[in-house]
């Protein structure tokens, strides 16, 4: 039951019509009446017609005054009976994408149509190389706006809320100021509602909400971290944003942030493994372990004779990342670094053998006539920074160890 019926009649609907019922009634109308499209000599009265069904649309379309219209009628408008609220051509063009858009054959702006919407809220979520390899279901706590439950964001009971007066329920109010022998126009908030357009009975004020018509609350979400998924993914919760009365809320989205790991770098699907390994596995063959990120080790062989060298880069094919939703693995790269044995390690009689083992040593160039000075080597520690020059020489040559990867591992990503 409505109080009256009006603004429905004069669109042509009945009171339970949709909202999309109610655009498709106003658009046919408008174009028939559009002053625009009406030759005034022919029909005299298009004019008033256009603004009287324009107004009863304002009203209808707006789901908090249709409210009230249905409930009290034109008289329970406060004051917007009158063509108080939105000038019939504002609406007209608001609707339809701007001044004669839709006539001539319709621009591509799309006027703020329907209801607005909420601002998405973006939330980092720290994970762990182990949780992108395996996958993992997340928990994450967090305070949004929700309409209040007890007055369902209407702020108090039912007919409480009344559409401010000062302002029309427009929340603005267009003041004249007088700036020297000018009259300047200045939009301000209205100060009855505080610019919310609305004002509601200090005793029929919802107790719960205060009248805010939301309340903050906690909601945990169940974030769904699937395997392969990279750092800086997005996971996107639709609608999940704050709710506000008459806002379509935005999406929460879950931005994934990849913790450093302690042993494996990530380079898209591939992972990076550095490897120490002693001169005598580099050399003759042994074995070495690498804990995977899931509870398995790989045990890594190294054959005799491979002669694995300072910074050579081996693979092994299909350990790295699974890829995210392909059944298909990176590979895993080995960086190898040889540990030496320390100054002074053996004796005269080992170092014979090794002669005997190793290839020979290269013969040494001639220098033909340029006089040749022998010197030895000692210990760098304690010369280094005593000019600036040596320093930084020695730096740079210390850095090269901090290098992520060689060349077969660039070419390797993607
Ligand atoms: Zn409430
Ligand atoms: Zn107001």
């Amino acid at each position: 039951m409505v109080a009256e019926t009006k603004y429905y009649d004069i669109l042509g609907v009945s009171p339970s019509a949709t909202e999309s019922e109610l655009k498709k009634a106003y658009r046919k109308l408008a174009l028939k009446y559009h002053p625009d499209k009406v030759g005034t000599k022919q029909n005299p009265d298009a004019g008033d017609k256009f603004k009287e069904i324009s107004h009863a649309y304002e009203i209808l379309s707006d789901a908090e005054k249709r409210e009230v219209y249905d409930q009290y009628g034109e008289e329970g408008l406060n004051g917007q009976g009158g063509m108080g609220g939105m000038n019939a051509e504002d609406l007209f063009s608001q609707l339809f994408g701007g001044g004669g858009g839709f006539f001539g054959g319709g621009g591509g702006r799309r006027g703020p149509q329907g209801p607005r919407r909420g601002k998405d809220m973006m939330h980092q979520l720290k994970v762990t190389l182990e949780d992108l390899y395996l996958g993992k279901t997340s928990k994450l706590a967090l305070q949004k706006n929700v309409l209040c439950s007890k007055c369902e964001g209407k702020g108090g009971k039912e007919g409480a809320v009344q559409s401010c007066r000062g302002c029309n329920g427009q929340g603005v109010r267009i003041m004249m100021r007088q700036m020297g022998p000018m009259i300047q126009q200045v939009q301000q908030a209205c100060p009855e509602c505080r610019g919310t357009g609305e004002v509601i009975n200090e005793k029929d004020r919802c107790k719960q909400c205060l009248g805010k018509k939301i309340i903050s609350d906690r909601k945990i979400l169940e974030v769904r971290i699937e395997r392969g998924m990279r750092d800086g993914q997005k996971i996107t919760f639709s609608g999940e944003g704050d709710q506000a009365p008459g806002v379509v809320p935005g999406d929460i989205i879950i931005a994934l942030d990849e913790k450093p790991h302690p042993r494996f770098t990530r380079k898209g699907d591939d992972l990076v493994y550095e490897a120490k390994i002693d001169l005598l596995t580099a050399l003759a063959g042994g074995q070495f372990a690498i804990p995977h990120l899931d509870d398995r080790v790989l045990m890594v062989s190294v054959l005799p004779g491979e002669a694995i060298q300072p910074d050579m880069i081996k693979v092994i094919p299909n350990e790295g990342m699974p890829m995210h939703r392909i059944e298909s693995r990176g590979h895993l790269f080995v960086k190898f670094t040889v540990e030496f044995p320390q100054s002074n390690w053996t004796d005269e009689d080992t170092i014979k053998k090794l002669e005997a083992i190793l290839p020979p040593r290269p013969t040494l160039p001639s220098f033909g006539s340029k006089h040749v000075d022998d010197v030895v080597l000692v210990d760098a520690e304690g010369y280094q920074g005593r000019n600036n020059a040596s320093h930084s020489a020695y730096n740079e040559d210390d850095d090269e160890d901090d290098h992520h990867g060689g060349p077969g591992v660039q070419c390797a990503q993607q």
